[in-house]
């Protein structure tokens, strides 16, 4: 198998896929795989058990929180968290800094009055003394790691009493996160718990209930809470991918390993990226460098196809950037291992000593 660097859908650990071969025809003695047992039986009840008891050991899910298993992925979500939260005010504030968090309140706009309460166009995180927040806004929103730029927050932004909503798709199960800070976080499942077709929403009980009558149904939290996330038929297949990478994470050592390894591997290609005089560069500042997307250019762009074509030759895989900003972007989820990352570290090396 090659080394994967997409953003999404990523790669998966190896030691799940193993699983979910050996499993597929005859899913635990029933005789027919998970896609085809009833989302009602017993076996299922125990796959998302297993699945939302991961997570809120992994996290450390205080009581008081719900864990939601959703369909649509983030950018259902967009819409999900005005629907559910504005209640009877109707503004909102927006942190934006890069792709996601951008999208995210252009849908808002859609519902409320948003305010802007810091704006960037992808280099870093603001810092919270820069935040103009508005005390009677609904809620605050960010994306802590935006993905397209490799921009991620070191700090979880203080509100002053208003519900912090965060966007954790890229980031999520990468350290540890102080769940109770947050009104709501939520992730899609496809780059580091699963795959595409689940989202994940965290939220503080008393803040699931506040949607209008006109909200539709699949986008309230509280049909998922008040169901067990049973309301429809479920992405069964999803959830089991979920509940297996859940039992790998526990098995590495959880999110702290996932802290440590992250920073290992990220450290590795900046240190590649700072030292190469000016060969590659990233935009991004260093308080806001992202351990999972790390983004850079070649200064040299007529380069960009020979190195991605190297890149391929040996195995590297996705480090294409996002087609809005060019460049590369190697994501480094928790599948991706220390070797790969090494392997095109090395070839970085190899490739700027050739061309430079
Ligand atoms: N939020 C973040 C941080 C993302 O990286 C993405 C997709 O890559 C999304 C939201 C959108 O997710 P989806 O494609 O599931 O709608």
């Amino acid at each position: 198998r090659c080394f994967n660097f997409a953003p999404g859908p990523a790669a998966l650990p190896f030691e799940v896929l193993e699983v979910i071969r050996d499993e597929l025809f005859d899913f635990r003695g029933e005789g027919a795989s998970i896609m085809e047992i009833s989302h009602r039986s017993p076996a299922f009840a125990k796959v998302i058990g297993e699945a939302e008891t991961g997570i809120r050991t992994l996290l450390g899910v205080p009581d008081g929180y719900d864990v939601l298993f959703m369909q649509g992925g983030g950018h259902q979500q967009f819409s999900a968290v005005p629907l559910n939260l504005l209640g009877t005010r109707r503004k909102a504030d927006y942190i934006v800094n890069g792709t996601w968090s951008r999208k995210a309140l252009k849908e808002a706009q859609k519902f409320c009055e948003v305010n802007v309460a810091a704006l960037d166009d992808g280099t870093r995180a603001p810092r919270q003394q820069e935040l103009r927040l508005d005390p009677d806004a609904a809620y605050v929103y960010y994306c802590d790691n935006e993905t397209v730029h490799g921009v991620e927050f070191d700090y979880v932004p203080e509100t002053g009493g208003v519900p912090l909503v965060a966007d954790m798709s890229s980031n999520i199960m990468t350290r540890p996160v102080d769940v109770s800070r947050f009104g709501a976080i939520w992730f899609g499942a496809q780059k580091n718990f699963g795959i595409a077709g689940l989202a994940i929403a965290l939220v503080r009980q008393d803040l699931i209930g506040k949607a209008g009558p006109a909200c539709p149904v699949m986008l309230d939290w509280k049909t998922y809470a008040q169901s067990g996330s049973l309301f429809n038929t479920p992405p069964v297949f999803a959830i089991y991918v979920s509940s297996l990478v859940c039992r790998w994470l526990l098995q590495q050592g959880g999110v702290k390993e996932m802290q440590r390894r992250s920073a290992l591997k990220s450290g590795l290609l900046y240190q590649t990226i700072d030292e190469s005089e000016g060969f590659y560069r990233t935009r991004v500042q260093k308080d806001s460098r992202s351990r999972m997307n790390v983004t850079f250019a070649l200064r040299d762009e007529s380069l960009n196809e020979p190195f991605l074509a190297g890149a391929l030759e040996r195995g590297l895989k996705g480090v294409k950037g996002h087609r809005s900003v060019g460049g590369m972007r190697a994501s480094l989820y928790n599948a991706v291992p220390q070797e790969g990352v090494q392997a095109l570290a090395d070839y970085m090396k190899e490739f700027a000593r050739r061309h430079g």
